[in-house]
């Protein structure tokens, strides 16, 4: 066995760690070790087993041991590792922080610390008791009370040693408090941190007997009590069928509320248990698939090159743009059955998977319990558990959100990103990586096939199709050839210069909402921001109230009364009087989806109106539940933000009404308007997709902008080139590659400082062929509690750049400025 092995740890820190390898300890490279660092047990990955003894930089320091070696087999095979290093190289990241997102397995670690008390702490203990009053000291008399409270309780443990939460809430001592007393020695704080190995479990719900009579033949069932409601009676009869235990997840499956199993505990009918997770695995057979794919032959043409790719094993990449409707769902499926019937794998990446509810229910109705789901929503347990899945080999059919892109699959054959240009890919932390970027470097390290598909294709993706790196397939039709909907655009200018008023609905979309209301027909309105209104502004002075935390406005929510900032989350009540002048006259200004919502409600008190957006869909049922009751006829209207607008098929849709969806053209983005151009045509397409054809109202403040028109035209390569055209004079991608470096810090003078010292570093240091715009203030200046300033790079050389980026880091380190304070966003696609 080798004496020493190079670990990767997550800390932002750009290097491996070397520790030696005890007798008898057998780590693996891939696998995870848990090591002491900084006085803490923290597990790691192996990148490399070695004899170099290290040198050390100062004698003194000693190469500590590894703790534990977690894995006998690699958990991250030699493709992986491969791809993990490359994500460091590309986005500037520590491998260590790289490899933790690349493993959802933290459900398997258990950090715990315990504190035990010491001579000196018994010491102390006793000479409190002797003199009754402790030693002179800094801190109060209630603070050194509950020192001795802390003492006291350890020294009653067993082995004078408790647990920190335990202790915490036994004793209520401030973590401040606590460190106090581990400086002077009173207590020893130990990392007892380790691999946690209880057999993953899952609640079930379980009849407690007598809840439940038997019923009796030919006589109507008899009720268990007389106080039962409906929702109550559905949960018991369910239990009851399933023999008297049901795993949790699958009575939430049920439309019942979810507190309902909890007042059956309460009334002791029903009883949770813990059971081995086996029991919830259903064995699903794949049902005989009902998908008889009829394709139009640029369908086929579409399935062709996946197969054909396949076939040869080698990378290939296919773009897939079909408009809106046009069958690509078809397709993906059609690739993953074929690469399954091989006995090979395949991964589908979707932005969100709750908002793809109908695509994981064909998945499962085509594979069944060959596919693993990946996402955010999934408890670590959970994600733990369906890892293991595709590790084993399992689940050979994997659908997730951005890191399902690092699903450790066998054989991978066909990787398909859906909605490629959907920003949500882009993870906006530590590692910055673009999973669709990610996905296709993965399926050239494994031979694959990658499927980038989209209504409306990231400028990037298009580029690189016409340059010949991906193979491009149109799909220009909808399928049974239904129209595309008439886009009538609405000049809101013009609007209130002839109704002289501000108008959120415009004369004629009203009517055009009427008509529809009148045939029975269904309504779409899409407005982009959510709450009642978005800025609260006093009339006295000016001001507008901001978030204490963010250089942004609090917008107003009414329903739940509250002002909330929409990016650091931070809620404060609704203010009565200015907070600046103490004017009374403070006034709520523009539109949000609730007041949409309520305006309508106005307009047309007969028409059943759903909305959908973050404050009303907390997770994928309350979302499934609006679109099945648009499905289903039993609402008249939906309003919402941009979730309104993704890849969902509803029938019943004839009219889609567009408001203010244009707001981001006045950014200072780069990319403003293809993101404008892409939500157009998106919540367009919503609309007829059954046998009436569609009509979208288009309300702008910017009728004139190339975004729009070409929108409302369903000219995906006018924009195209107009973009471009745009870009390359602006030294943008795909003509250059683009870094933001930001520097933040919650004091402003080291923001001001830290940025000051880069941006003379930049100045003096050669870089031919890259552009450093700044530094300068980010747009949004101040984000949860940082302030922020902001360089931004441009080079059409990747390397040149990615070079400079890795000296300036250097440079910075140098000066000892926190790795975690200057972030290094490569191919930003957020630039505020
Ligand atoms: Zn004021
Ligand atoms: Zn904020």
């Amino acid at each position: 066995m080798p004496l020493f092995c190079d670990v990767a740890l997550p800390v932002p820190l750009d290097m491996a760690f070397t520790y030696a390898i005890p007798p008898g300890m057998e780590p693996v490279v891939g696998g995870r070790v848990l090591v002491p660092f900084r006085q803490q047990r923290v597990p790691g990955i192996v990148v490399e087993l070695h004899d170099r003894a290290p040198q050390a930089t100062t004698p003194a320091v000693k190469i500590k041991n590894l703790i534990e070696a977690l894995d006998l087999a690699p958990v991250l095979d030699d493709q992986l590792l491969k791809l993990g290093r490359w994500i460091a190289d590309y986005y500037l990241a520590p491998l260590g922080e790289v490899f933790r997102t690349m493993l959802p397995l933290s459900a398997e670690f258990k950090r715990a610390v315990t504190y035990r008390i010491t001579d000196a702490g018994h010491m102390a203990l006793h000479l409190a008791g002797m003199s009754g009053s402790p030693a002179r000291s800094q801190r109060t008399p209630e603070e050194q009370l509950v020192e001795f409270r802390v003492l006291d309780y350890l020294a009653e443990r067993a082995g004078g040693r408790a647990n920190e939460n335990r202790l915490r809430s036994a004793t209520r001592i401030s973590r401040a408090l606590l460190a106090g007393m581990a400086r002077k020695k009173w207590i020893a704080r130990e990392d007892v941190s380790a691999r946690r190995d209880a057999a993953r479990t899952i609640k079930v719900a379980v009849l407690i007997s007598g809840a439940c009579p038997e019923p009796v033949e030919g006589a109507s069932r008899p009720r268990p009590s007389s106080k039962l409601n409906a929702n109550q009676l559905t949960l018991i009869e369910t239990l009851a069928a399933a023999g008297g235990r049901v795993p949790i997840e699958t009575l939430r499956g049920l439309d019942v509320p979810r507190t309902t199993l909890g007042t059956l505990v309460r009334r002791g009918l029903v009883e949770l248990m813990d059971e081995p997770q086996e029991f919830s695995v259903p064995k699903l057979k794949p049902r005989r698939s009902p998908f008889e794919f009829e394709f139009s032959p640029a369908q086929q043409q579409a399935l062709g090159k996946i197969r054909e790719g396949v076939g040869a094993r080698r990378f290939s990449g296919v773009l897939l743009h079909g408009v809106t409707g046009s069958g690509k769902t078809a397709v993906y499926l059609a690739g993953m059955r074929e690469v399954l019937e091989q006995g090979r794998s395949s991964i589908l990446l979707v932005p969100e998977i709750g908002l793809t509810p109908a695509m994981a229910a064909d998945l499962i109705q085509l594979f069944g319990d060959e596919v693993a789901i990946l996402h955010s929503g999934l408890s670590h347990d959970e994600r733990a558990e369906q890892w293991h899945r595709i590790k084993r080999g399992e689940a050979r059919v994997v659908v997730g959100t951005r890191s399902a892109v690092f699903a450790p699959v066998t054989d991978l054959a066909l990787l398909i990103v859906d909605e490629e240009q959907d920003s949500s890919y882009k993870q906006e932390e530590t590692p910055r990586y673009h999973a669709r970027d990610v996905a296709v470097m993965r399926a050239k390290m494994a031979g694959a096939v990658v499927v980038l598909g989209s209504a409306t294709p990231s400028l990037d993706s298009y580029y690189n199709a016409t340059k010949n790196k991906y193979a491009l397939v149109e799909l220009p039709d909808r399928v049974e050839n239904r129209p595309l909907p008439e886009v009538e655009i609405i000049d809101m200018r013009q609007e209130f210069q002839e109704t002289g008023k501000d108008q959120v609905i415009s004369r004629k979309l009203a009517e055009e909402i009427r008509e529809r209301l009148e045939k029975k027909e269904q309504v779409m309105v899409l407005l982009n921001r959510r709450g009642y209104s978005p800025v609260a502004l006093c009339r006295a002075c000016g001001q507008a109230l901001q978030c204490k935390n963010c250089a942004v406005s609090m917008t107003h929510h009414k329903r739940e009364r509250k002002m909330e900032c929409h990016y650091c989350g931070y809620v404060t009540h609704i203010p009565n009087k200015c907070a600046h002048c103490g004017s009374e006259y403070v006034y709520f200004v523009g539109t949000g989806s609730e007041k949409l919502e309520e305006l309508l409600h106005g307009m047309f008190p007969q028409a059943r109106i759903g909305r959908l957006d973050r404050d009303t869909v907390r997770g994928r049922e309350d979302f499934e539940r609006a679109l099945n009751a648009l499905n289903e006829g039993e609402l008249d209207m939906l309003v919402g933000t941009q979730m309104i607008a993704k890849g969902h098929d509803v029938h019943g849709v004839t009219l889609v009404g567009v408001v203010g969806a244009d707001a981001a053209l006045g950014l200072p983005d780069f990319r403003a308007a293809e993101r404008t151009f892409q939500l157009l045509t998106q919540v367009a397409g919503r609309a007829g997709r059954g046998e009436s054809p569609g009509k979208v109202v288009l309300q702008t403040y910017f009728p004139d902008h190339y975004a729009v028109q070409y929108a409302a035209r369903h000219d995906f390569a006018g924009f195209y080139d107009k973009e471009l055209q745009f870009r390359s004079w602006m030294h943008y991608p795909p003509y250059s590659a683009i870094a933001n470096v930001v520097v933040r810090s919650e004091k402003l003078d080291e923001t001001l400082a830290w940025s000051g010292e880069l941006g003379r570093w930049f100045e003096k240091t050669r870089h031919e062929g890259i552009r450093v715009l700044g530094p300068a203030a980010a747009p949004i200046p101040r984000l949860k509690r940082d302030y922020r300033y902001h360089f931004i790079l441009k080079s059409p050389s990747r390397e040149k750049m990615n070079a400079l980026l890795r000296a300036m880091l250097a440079e910075a380190a140098a000066r000892r400025i926190p790795r975690t304070q200057v972030i290094v966003d490569v191919d930003a696609v957020w630039l505020m």
